[in-house]
């Protein structure tokens, strides 16, 4: 395991699996020091000995990111732990699907819950240390669906349009201090997110991607780990859409 005061420190949500996981596992190999954020403690240990068996560093961090002062309190600690705090990677998501006319306020609430004020509240702890540091890279983990809508996701594509105002709002609120705030919107990726989703759906999504294929984690993980990457402090405030050329908007 390398580990020095150097090494820039990445917080990655929704790291258990998916894209998360795969997200971690590419900024390990760019030589982030990773703390691993999620629910679930067992896969995030799986992780991170992963991770350490291909010479990376990583730390376990079990949070629900829905619970804002427990979600405070980790960035807040790692900051203080580690002394520092670059990169924060807010990716942990849910879906509670519903047609506008079937869906409860609970579900609605969660969704914002967990997906939206879980990133409004990273963010404004990790502002903080981001600008004590004179620098910080922002990535939130939005959706096509939050950009041109989805039948069935009013609550998800609301919370994901919502996480682009909110980083917007901070890249001109953080620029000047060496800290960008970037939106990547997913397209379709083959994760438990959408192993579930009928053939029929797939092969419809599939019919309307130009590369003719599903997304995978590692897609998406590549665009963070150039977002999040000291080359790229001249962009902020955009929406990074890797979808296989589905939207193209
Ligand atoms: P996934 O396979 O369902 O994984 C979701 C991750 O979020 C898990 O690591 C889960 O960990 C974590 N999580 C969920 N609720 C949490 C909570 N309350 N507190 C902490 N962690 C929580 O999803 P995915 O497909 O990798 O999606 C990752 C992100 O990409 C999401 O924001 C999703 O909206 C977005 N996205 C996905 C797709 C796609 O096609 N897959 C498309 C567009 C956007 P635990 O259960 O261990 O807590």
């Amino acid at each position: 395991m390398t580990e020095n005061s150097d090494q820039r420190v990445a917080f990655v949500t929704g790291a258990s699996r998916g894209i998360g996981r795969a997200i971690s596992e590419r900024l390990a190999a760019d030589g982030r020091h990773v703390v691993l954020a999620s629910r679930s403690e067992a896969p995030l240990n799986d992780l991170k000995a992963t991770i350490e068996a291909n010479g990376g560093s990583a730390s376990v961090c079990v949070v629900d990111v829905g619970d804002g002062e427990s979600l405070a309190g980790a960035v807040e600690t790692v900051a203080k732990e580690r002394g520092r705090f670059d990169i924060l990677v807010n990716n942990a998501g849910i879906t509670r699907d519903n047609l506008i006319l079937r869906m409860d306020d609970e579900a609605f609430d969660e969704v914002i819950r967990v997906n939206l004020r879980s990133a409004f509240v990273a963010c404004r702890a990790a502002a903080r240390p981001m600008m004590k540091g004179k620098f910080g890279r922002v990535v939130n983990i939005a959706s096509t669906s939050g950009l041109v809508g989805n039948a069935g996701q009013a609550n998800y594509a609301a919370s994901k349009a919502g996480l682009v105002g909110l980083t917007r709002t901070l890249a001109r609120e953080l620029g000047s201090k060496g800290v960008t705030a970037n939106v990547v919107a997913p397209g379709f990726i083959e994760t438990d997110m959408t192993k579930d989703l009928p053939e029929a759906v797939l092969e419809g999504a599939k019919a309307t991607i130009s590369v003719k294929r599903l997304g995978r984690a590692e897609d998406i993980a590549a665009a963070v780990s150039y977002v999040t990457s000291d080359d790229a402090g001249f962009l902020t405030g955009q929406v990074i859409t890797v979808d296989g050329g589905m939207t193209m908007a």
